[in-house]
């Protein structure tokens, strides 16, 4: 049990509606602002950034009994798709039978979290933007812009869920001893899409993560409710081959035809897509520590930006809240040490995933379409599915299993260097199936 205390967030994104719904059930009276108006009052065009949800985001939802509304509104993708030119769909399982991770719309999933705070008793006050908040009084100021006059709001506890670009973190990085990086990817991204068939269904498999890798550039689409995938186009902002050479209709259509070209036929708004959507940058956002005393702490991108090649950011801005709930029950009224303790665990597995996620670029964008590294996957996946207590790959490590980031990562590498061996045994591509093979496997691993 906990005193109530009066808490606000700041930022009514997925982990400040989720962090809200975990406050109010513990009794807290809870405020959320919002720079942004109430986006269930908003018009979609359709269209919106889908993510991929996995274990750490369900177990989040799960705790607190929210997970079956959301499972309604995804759709499981069991595998990659993986387009090559020339050659048939390649299909991948993402982990053992019945394990897939799920496709959901961010701005659905918003919204129903938004819907669920509410009905927890959470209010919500929207168009309010936070300039500044005092860390040692836990008081925000909001208003009308930056020069205007602000109104001060007094709480016991203040949240920083305010995303990426943090005016809360903004504060604390004026301070002495607080640490702070921030890594732009020269690799941007936009938004297509391929809509529904005529008859409502996907125009391509619609249990699968849809991927064309090309090297320095790659595409990707995940399936939507209503029949449609959101593609998401990753490639260098400048140079060649890159968002800012594509700048006319006749480049465009040559840059898809020579690349994609069995995407041709189901983007038929290729052209108008390309050029009305923006480019968008990616960033590594490292910062510590994530709070003052018992006042102010942030929470997912807020406190760690990362790149979304591992579809990752949300479900770690989740496991948050998990972590956070558990140091709750622990230490219960003592706010200094939960936030303490939350930043000293949080810390170094989102470090861990913020490197997992760089590195998974260059898996997904080139080595999918590169078949020693397909060989070596195979060879892990017989390995595991033998000795499933000895081996648990590294992408199932970090989406569908609990075990911290950093164990992931740590793991991972080791598992590397085995396979880097393993690579070498002559006629690999013959007997990777082998006796021989998984002794060699077997006995790296007990060295
Ligand atoms: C292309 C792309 C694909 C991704 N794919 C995946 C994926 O597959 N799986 C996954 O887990 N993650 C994915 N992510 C990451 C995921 O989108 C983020 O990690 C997640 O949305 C972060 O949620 P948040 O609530 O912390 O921040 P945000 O979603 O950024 O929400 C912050 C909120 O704070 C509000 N706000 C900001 N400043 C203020 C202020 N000063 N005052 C008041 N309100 C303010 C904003 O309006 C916003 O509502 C992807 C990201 C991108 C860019």
């Amino acid at each position: 049990m906990q005193t109530p205390k009066k808490i606000a967030i700041t930022g009514s994104g997925l982990v400040g509606s989720l962090l809200a719904i975990y406050l109010r059930k513990r009794g807290h009276h809870v405020d959320v602002f919002d720079r942004r108006p109430d986006i269930r009052t908003m018009e979609f065009s359709g269209r919106s950034i889908n993510l991929a949800m996995s274990t750490r985001g369900w177990k989040a939802l799960e705790n607190i009994g929210i997970d079956q509304p959301i499972k309604e509104i995804s759709i499981p993708m069991d595998k990659r798709a993986i387009h090559t030119p020339g050659k048939p769909v390649y299909f991948q399982h993402y982990g053992k039978e019945g394990e897939a991770i799920y496709s959901i719309s961010r701005g659905v999933l918003n919204k129903k979290m938004i819907d669920l705070a509410e009905e927890a008793g959470v209010n919500f006050i929207f168009e309010s933007k936070v300039w500044d908040v005092s860390l040692e009084e836990a008081i925000i100021y909001t208003g009308d812009s930056e020069k205007g006059e602000w109104t001060p709001h007094q709480y016991d506890i203040v949240f920083g869920a305010d995303g990426a670009f943090s005016r809360i973190r903004h504060k604390m990085q004026r301070r002495s001893m607080f640490n702070y990086s921030q890594d732009f990817l020269k690799t941007g991204y936009k938004e297509l899409s391929i809509p529904a068939n005529k008859d409502g269904f996907h125009k391509l498999n619609s249990n699968s993560l849809h991927i064309w890798p090309r090297g320095e550039f790659m595409l990707i689409a995940l399936p939507n409710l209503d029949g449609s995938f959101t593609c998401t186009l990753f490639m260098p902002l400048e140079g060649e081959n890159s968002f800012e050479g594509l700048d006319t209709k006749s480049k465009l259509d040559s840059f898809f035809r020579n690349h994609f070209e069995d995407t041709m036929e189901v983007i038929p708004d290729l052209m108008k897509d390309f050029f009305k959507n923006p480019t968008s940058a990616l960033v590594t956002i490292k910062c510590e520590p994530w709070s003052s005393e018992d006042k102010v702490a942030l929470i997912g991108d807020a406190a760690h930006a990362i790149v979304p090649f591992y579809g990752q950011g949300m479900n770690a801005g989740f496991e948050d809240i998990s972590v956070l709930n558990e140091l709750m029950d622990e230490y219960g009224d003592d706010w200094k040490t939960i936030f303490s303790e939350y930043g000293a665990s949080r810390k170094p597995n989102t470090d861990a995933i913020a490197e997992l996620s760089y590195r998974n670029f260059i898996e997904m964008s080139s080595k999918t379409a590169d078949a020693n590294f397909l060989l070596r996957k195979k060879i892990e996946k017989h390995f595991s599915d033998k000795h499933p207590d000895k081996w648990m790959p590294l992408y199932s490590r970090v989406t569908f299993s609990e075990a911290p980031y950093s164990e992931a990562l740590r793991v991972g590498d080791f598992q590397r260097n085995i396979m880097d061996g393993v690579m070498k045994i002559k006629d690999i591509e013959s007997k990777w199936d082998s006796l021989e093979v998984e002794n060699t496997i077997l006995k790296a691993l007990s060295s």
